[in-house]
């Protein structure tokens, strides 16, 4: 990335950085961060929302990436800006694995781990999950490293970006597996609601996608290769017997491999293919997180709203994320269902389609996704953590370098710092 950062990936949220610097080694960083006020990290500018704003931004591409395997090939550590990508081709050269993936790999971890971003699956957690120690530059230039078991750990890794600029990740790594990815198509919500916990307990990862434009969901199984045959049908649904998209009707040239052939856990676990352009593009994203058993309730109570949905929804997902002990994780000690929309790149009616899903969802304990769009209130004050979150960012960095005004009021519950 050259010159200043003006959008976000999605070219739907305008950034306001008056400065940018590109530091080309860990100590320029260090010296970058201890001399200026206020600074952020960009990472790959997935986010749809102001968490990623500030005046200064800190690119950190033109780092090493490093990636680098433990003796014992349990763990691997890579610089923080790396995408999920650059991870995965590091791990499939030597035959290992990371436990789950976002829908699409072009997300960078240090950026996915800040805001608890989420692959699907009933028994695996959140992405950040995974990491077992960090690396990071506090506001006064040192450098702090965690590990698992330390104090606060769990405090710090989804760390929203406040807590420092994070250099380093490693991450709990497997031995590859493969998976196989089957599409099925008309489903209905009723059976969709009825067969929810078999549905999201029927593969290794599984998604289920609806428009509301028609009572016809997709699922998405992905699953370990089974010697028994794929069934042909599914709660209701039918196998396809063409390649999709997860926006029906769009040309799913990009989409992973489907059709139950088996393939690198890399390869199916997205959505989308790494050397391809990532899903629509055209597109705002917001995400809520439920209590998986309110699961079924909360997509009824979305079927309600559905003429409100339909004509702003290019595509709605649900998913199962499985609970965690990260403070500021959604999914700390619940398991979630996490709903998923992606709307078209209208502000005005997204913001009140979004109105309405969390008028809808409101009853079920909802906590949106961090870097996604929902309405402005102060979330963190949702999480039972928040107290210790807050010490604990004011312990790294007392004058909130690492802030801008959006995160002070939804996290933090306060007025803008000046
Ligand atoms: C097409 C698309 C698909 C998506 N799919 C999913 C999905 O499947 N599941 C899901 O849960 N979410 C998904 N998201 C949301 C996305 O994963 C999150 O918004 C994520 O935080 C983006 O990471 P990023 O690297 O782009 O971070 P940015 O948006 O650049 O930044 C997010 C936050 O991380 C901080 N940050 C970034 N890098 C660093 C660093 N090195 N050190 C300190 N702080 C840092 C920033 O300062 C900011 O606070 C998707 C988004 C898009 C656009």
């Amino acid at each position: 990335m050259t010159g200043m950062p003006q959008t976000n990936w999605a070219k739907s949220y305008g950034y306001h950085f008056r400065d940018c610097t590109v530091p080309s080694s860990l100590d320029e960083v260090r010296s970058v961060v201890a001399g200026s006020a206020r600074i952020k990290a960009l990472g790959s500018r997935h986010s749809f929302n102001p968490i990623a704003d500030g005046e200064k931004a800190l690119i950190l591409d033109s780092l090493p990436l490093d990636p680098r395997l433990s003796d014992d090939r349990r763990s691997a550590s890579i610089a923080g800006h790396a995408t999920y990508g650059d991870l995965s081709r590091f791990l499939a050269s030597h035959d290992l694995a990371v436990h789950n993936l976002a829908s699409l790999p072009h997300i960078s971890i240090a950026g996915a781990i800040a805001t608890a971003t989420h692959g699907s699956g009933s028994g695996h957690g959140n992405l950040a999950t995974a990491v077992s120690a960090l690396e990071f530059v506090a506001a006064d230039g040192s450098i702090v490293k965690v590990r698992r078991g330390d104090p606060d750990f769990e405090g710090m890794v989804v760390h929203l970006g406040v807590l420092g600029i994070v250099t380093r990740v490693t991450l709990d790594v497997l031995p590859a597996f493969e998976i196989t990815q089957t599409v099925y198509e008309g489903l209905t919500t009723r059976s969709l609601c009825d067969n929810l916990d078999a549905i999201l307990d029927g593969g290794y990862s599984v998604s289920a996608f609806t428009t509301w434009r028609d009572d016809s969901a997709q699922i998405w199984v992905k699953d370990t290769p089974s010697i028994e045959p794929v069934p042909g049908t599914l709660h209701g649904a039918t196998r396809a017997t063409l390649k999709r998209h997860p926006i029906l009707g769009m040309d799913p040239v990009n989409a992973t491999d489907q059709f139950s052939v088996a393939g690198a856990w890399s390869d199916r676990l997205p959505h989308f293919k790494m050397g391809f352009t990532p899903s629509n593009g055209d597109e705002i994203q917001s995400e809520f997180h439920v209590p998986r058993r309110h699961g079924a309730a909360a997509i009824l109570a979305l079927a309600k709203i559905r003429d409100q949905l339909a004509p702003m929804v290019q595509v709605n997902e649900f998913r199962a994320v499985a609970a965690d002990d990260l403070w500021m994780s959604p999914q700390y000690e619940r398991d979630t269902l996490s709903l998923h929309f992606t709307w078209l790149p209208d502000e005005a009616g997204v913001k009140a389609a979004v109105h309405h899903v969390e008028e809808a969802l409101a009853p079920f304990e909802p906590l949106p996704h961090w870097g996604k769009v929902f309405s402005p209130a102060p979330v963190g004050a949702h999480y039972a953590k928040l107290a210790q979150f807050e010490q604990l960012r004011r312990r790294l960095d007392p004058t909130g370098k690492f802030s801008n005004p959006w995160i002070e009021e939804i996290v933090f519950g306060r007025a803008a710092v000046t």
